[in-house]
């Protein structure tokens, strides 16, 4: 499947966190393949030629406002979602504070949980659905100076799965996807030298493109991957192979 092949039948999509980075370039391949797709942004300004609406995903209320003004733009239910909304707080075990712990799992797995919660409203209604969950390889093999962040991540492979139980006999799927080093803001700003340690580790010497974390997401988004539940499907060039 291409970026650019179109779905057979356009659906309705809500990416968090859809304004930058990884979360946009998912939400603009859906829309190229003509889904009518909105993306959730916290700060600043939708992102151009994207519908969106503001969302805290650590507040319930506002997930819940979000996805009611969301649904009205779209016209119906969400049919699927992709949490992809995180942060990092890093920081060494014997550091880390309370807050930084906190409020990595709120933003990472709790915000994931709202979303999810929300959008199976409509989904148990219409007996179909997919929700995407995006991880990280931090989260299966763990990662010196993120408990935080790698036990959010992991968290959200026991969600995905706890749903995939709960809800595949509505016809609901829920997978996650487990990007490793992608090429963002956040890893634009590493020196050469460590950026080549990195590429050493990873079986494919490269970091991924955004599309690639954005052609799998709609993989499992697609009648092809209609009997794929509860699935951890990495996008990481080997690096967190065996996890
Ligand atoms: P960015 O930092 O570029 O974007 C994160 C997005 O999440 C932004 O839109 C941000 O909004 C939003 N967000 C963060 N916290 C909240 C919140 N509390 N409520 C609502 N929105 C929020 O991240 P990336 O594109 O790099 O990553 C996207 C996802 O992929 C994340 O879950 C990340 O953990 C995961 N990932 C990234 C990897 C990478 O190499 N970049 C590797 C593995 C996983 P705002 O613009 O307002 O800050």
């Amino acid at each position: 499947m291409s970026d650019t092949a179109s779905s057979p039948t356009p659906q309705r999509v809500l990416v968090t966190g859809g304004n930058r980075g990884i979360g946009l370039a998912i939400a603009r391949a859906f829309a190229d393949a003509g889904d009518d797709v909105v993306v959730t942004y916290r700060s600043g300004e939708p992102p151009e030629g994207l519908q969106g609406v503001r969302c805290e995903v650590t507040d319930t209320a506002s997930v819940d406002a979000a996805f009611d003004e969301a649904e009205q733009l779209l016209g119906g239910p969400v049919e699927v979602l992709v949490a992809n909304a995180g942060i990092t707080r890093d920081g060494l075990l014997m550091r880390m504070s309370d807050d930084d712990f906190d409020a990595v799992l709120q933003a990472n797995l709790a915000g994931a949980f709202r979303c999810a919660r929300r959008a199976t409203k409509g989904m148990i209604r219409a007996r179909k659905g997919r929700l995407i969950f995006i991880s990280s390889v931090s989260g299966l093999t763990g990662a010196p100076g993120q408990a935080n962040y790698s036990a959010s991540k992991a968290g959200l492979v026991g969600l995905a799965r706890s749903v995939a139980r709960e809800l595949g006999g509505r016809g609901i799927t829920a997978n996650v996807v487990a990007p490793g080093f992608i090429e963002t803001d956040m890893t634009a700003a590493l020196s050469q030298d460590v950026r080549d340690g990195y590429v050493a580790t990873i079986p494919m010497r490269r970091f991924a493109q955004v599309e690639e974390v954005a052609g799998v997401v709609r993989f499992l988004a697609s009648p092809a991957a209609g009997y794929v539940t509860g699935a951890v499907v990495p996008v990481d060039g080997g690096l967190g192979m065996g996890h």
